[in-house]
């Protein structure tokens, strides 16, 4: 038997002023075939797991190209073809294949194509023949069109928000290709459209309980494998929205039945599901009088991993408004400022403008005088086994405020963000961080309390408000009753 895998994924922004390129992926994550780590990324979780059931089951393991890269603007257009034909390529070399497996985030847009993800699935399809199974992982962030139900054998999506089971979504996903190739499922993928957007973490009810008894079904064996798409609302794709996945047995109708079911009830959730958003002046207020520290402050909005710059300035300004004290920041992007505070070295006091540089809407430059604290190349942080590149960052001190500069975007996952640059977070009052919800994980374990801020900026947060153009259906918020609409 032979298994092809492949993963490329990045989740694109279409609203954000960046752009993305080949040297994204570069920089963020992009191994040749057979130089995959030993530990998974993200969306590359299939190819661990293929490689651990390789080596006790009798099946040939063919790896193409993993690459990811972190959210950002739209994806060029040539950057996009030459890694969708590298991988293609590839498949085609490795012919014959029983199956393949692709890692995929699933909010790829580039300019030219508002579905990568689906086109890659149907000239993958295309060119292995019906009779091979395909499996492919997602992340919830993602845009599930027709052409990806129609085109994959299994279909499996992390059900944690933050992300902490990617790496059993890629085992998952894996193990039920395996099963289909011992001839014991036959596995049949049926999807329901919930018709909304939100913000979902499965940290807290209502969502808690949605994912538990998902899992449930799967435990019991009522499904083989069930996911909620939970959409990407900064994304303006023709299949924007929630959507439910339900793998069975060969039994489509059980499939329908119970995404409609479980769709249903994710629908009943809408506008419930967010925890408490602050102004950033109330929450960094409240930071501050706490008895406790540290207070973690989640910048919710400003997140480089929805596909923004990160290099906001504008909750920095209101924390130096109000001369707070004994605070860590992280991050601001900014590769200009971090080349200088190199050149500087530590312990120098320079007068440096950084952050705000990226859009109008993100707020001005900070112009301050600071002391450079720490220089370190090739920074890292971790998000559960997986390593985060930073690239070469800085701490650079003003008043009684410690700012991390790095120079490859990264949202806040863990605060090892700030003890690997030497920053003693026990001793801090108040962390702020960059992130909606992927922090929650890491921080939550050393945080005296966890308060969320929404700052206006790049990100488009309300999509009430947000000028999608391809919108093909109504969706929640943005019509109250989508149903209704939808048959009138
Ligand atoms: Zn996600």
């Amino acid at each position: 038997m032979r298994i092809f895998c492949a993963s490329l994924a990045t989740e694109t922004n279409t609203f954000s002023p960046l752009r993305t390129d080949f040297s994204d992926f570069k920089q963020s994550f992009y191994a040749a075939p057979g130089a995959h780590p030993e530990t998974p990324t993200l969306c590359s979780g299939v190819f661990p797991a293929l490689r651990r059931a390789s080596q006790d089951l009798d099946f040939d393991l063919i790896e193409g190209t993993a690459t990811w890269a972190e959210p950002g603007g739209l994806l060029n257009a040539g950057t996009w073809v030459y890694l969708r034909d590298e991988i293609l390529e590839q498949v085609r070399e490795a012919l014959p294949l029983d199956a393949v497996v692709l890692g995929l985030h699933g909010a790829m847009i580039a300019d030219g194509c508002t579905d990568c993800e689906g086109a890659l699935l149907e000239a993958v399809r295309g060119i292995v023949g019906p009779e091979t199974i395909i499996g492919v992982t997602f992340d919830p962030h993602s845009h599930l069109s027709q052409k990806r139900v129609d085109n994959a054998d299994i279909i499996t999506v992390f059900k944690e928000f933050p992300h902490t089971d990617f790496a059993e979504t890629g085992e998952a996903c894996v193990a039920l290709v395996l099963r289909a190739l011992r001839g014991e499922i036959k596995p049949v993928v049926s999807a329901y459209d919930v018709r909304m957007i939100d913000i979902l973490p499965t940290s807290q009810a209502p969502m808690r309980g949605f994912v538990d008894r998902m899992k449930a079904l799967e435990e019991d064996g009522t499904v083989l494998s069930v996911s909620a798409i939970h959409g990407f609302m900064a994304g303006d794709s023709p299949d924007l929205g929630a959507k439910i996945v339900v793998v069975t047995d060969n039994d489509r109708s059980k499939g329908t039945e119970i995404a409609t079911r479980l769709g249903e009830e994710l629908f009943s959730f809408r506008g419930q599901t967010k925890p408490q958003f602050l102004t950033a002046s109330v929450a960094l207020a409240k930071a501050a009088r706490a008895d406790k520290g540290p207070v973690v402050v989640a910048d919710v909005w400003d997140n480089p991993g929805g596909g923004v710059a990160g290099d906001s300035t504008l909750m920095l300004r209101e924390a130096m408004a109000q001369d707070l004290q004994s605070v860590a920041f992280g991050t601001i992007w900014d590769p200009m400022a971090v080349r200088l505070c190199h050149a500087a070295g530590e312990g120098a006091r320079l007068n440096l403008r950084f952050g705000g540089k990226t859009s109008s809407t993100a707020g001005d430059p900070v112009d301050a005088i600071v002391t450079v604290l720490k220089n370190q190349r090739d920074a890292v942080q971790s998000f559960g086994t997986s390593i985060v590149p930073l690239g070469d960052c800085s701490v650079i001190r003003l008043g009684g405020i410690d700012v991390v500069l790095n120079s490859n975007r990264s949202q806040a996952f863990s605060p090892d963000l700030f003890t690997n640059l030497g920053i003693d977070i026990t001793a801090k009052k108040v962390l702020v961080v960059k992130s909606t919800n992927h922090f929650y994980g890491a921080f939550s374990k050393i945080a005296a309390e966890v308060l969320y801020a929404s700052v206006d900026g790049p990100y488009p947060n309300d999509p009430k408000t947000t000028p999608y153009t391809r919108l093909t259906r109504p969706l929640w918020p943005i019509v109250s009753n989508p149903f209704e609409m939808a048959l009138a």
